[in-house]
């Protein structure tokens, strides 16, 4: 099969034949037909520190995917063939405390597809039966593809009650702009997703009814009594990874607000602690997505109008898989999406 590679231990990747993989009794194969482009994967292009320390080589990476099930291990029950499907990458261990205690996604033992272990850049996917998603019809293979980052932004967004709140997304890339559509779709008052990018507010403001505040531009003070706001944001969403997104949002919180942080600053990032202890503000750390809660969750919303398809800007053959990549790096794309068909 043809697959892209982590072949050599520097920047790049390269297009391989690699053997179709073989399924144990508890696995599935799955056929790949689109893959999502996840930042994760341009720090394994880009061969950083992170992806040095963490990505052996070779290795198929990708870890964004839909497809459909071609070959079904024997002891697996509930799966058929032929059915469409997406599924969780972070592959868990079943021994730890948290794993028992049914909270998957905290499993210290966690291994992701396509960063521990063979991925989803190929035409075929191992895959555990216990990892699969079934895609019901109406959600397409693109948004199968797409997923697992709309996994990130609904597990952030759904960790605190949103229904008639003020909210603060800091950061318009593709998991900023779909956790304000969340936001919104579960009936937040007023959301306002900040950057310094202004292609990324632009696409925030066609994706979803938000409001763009470009912060090398705009305090955001000055726009709170615009959207009738008295004091601050009740419930922040740190999509950025900037310090500086950061610093502004705790600025910007009311009284005993609360930020769920998904974005991964790069190092140690100091804070103005006593801002967030005379606030009084909750602050909750987010690591990937609830194991299954989160997909029930966002396959429902999906199922009932919420709608992040133009968060995918670009679409590629993936025999194309350069510019795909040229794209997301340019920092200005949403979502790039590559068909294997
Ligand atoms: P991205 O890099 O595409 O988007 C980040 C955006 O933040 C960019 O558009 C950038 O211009 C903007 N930004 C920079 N400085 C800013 C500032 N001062 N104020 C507001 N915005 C600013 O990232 P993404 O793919 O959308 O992912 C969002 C974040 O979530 C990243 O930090 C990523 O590493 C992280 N992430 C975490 C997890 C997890 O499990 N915790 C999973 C996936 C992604
Ligand atoms: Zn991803």
């Amino acid at each position: 099969m043809i697959a892209l590679e982590k072949t050599h231990p520097r920047e790049g990747l390269w297009q391989v034949t690699a053997p179709v993989p073989e399924i144990g009794p508890d696995d599935v194969l799955i056929r790949i037909n689109k893959t999502g482009i996840c930042g994760t994967d341009i720090h394994i292009w880009n061969w950083d520190d992170w992806a040095a320390h963490t990505v052996p080589t070779p290795l198929i990476t990708g870890h964004e995917f839909a497809g459909e099930i071609v070959e079904i291990g024997s002891n697996v029950q509930d799966l058929a063939l032929g059915q469409r499907c997406s599924g969780e990458g972070h592959l868990i261990g079943k021994t730890s405390r948290q794993s028992r205690a049914g909270k998957f996604h905290l499993d210290p033992a966690t291994r992701g597809i396509g960063v521990n272990e063979q991925g989803a850049f190929a035409e075929y996917l191992r895959l555990p039966a216990f990892n699969v998603v079934p895609l019901p019809d109406e959600i397409s293979d693109d948004i199968g593809a797409i997923l697992d980052p709309l996994g990130n932004a609904v597990h952030t967004a759904l960790s605190f009650d949103l229904v008639g709140e003020d909210v603060l997304v800091t950061g318009a890339g593709p998991i900023g702009i779909m956790a304000a559509a969340v936001a919104r779709h579960v009936g937040a008052r007023n959301v306002v997703i900040t950057d310094v990018n202004p292609d990324r507010l632009a696409l925030a403001a066609r994706v979803a009814d938000v409001v763009p505040v470009n912060v090398l531009e705009q305090d955001m003070a000055s726009i709170m009594p615009g959207l009738k706001m008295k004091q601050g944001f009740d419930v922040g969403l740190e999509m950025s990874g900037n310090q500086a997104a950061l610093d502004q949002m705790v600025e910007a919180m009311t009284m005993g607000g609360r930020i769920a942080m998904l974005g991964i600053p790069p190092g140690k990032s100091p804070v103005d602690w006593s801002r967030i202890v005379f606030k009084a503000i909750t602050i909750k750390g987010v690591y990937g997505r609830e194991i299954f809660e989160t997909w029930y969750k966002m396959i429902a919303m999906l199922q009932n109008g919420l709608d992040v398809s133009g968060v995918i800007t670009h679409r590629f053959k993936a025999r194309d898989f350069a510019d795909g990549f040229a794209a997301m790096k340019s920092g200005s794309s949403g979502k790039v999406v590559l068909d294997w068909t």
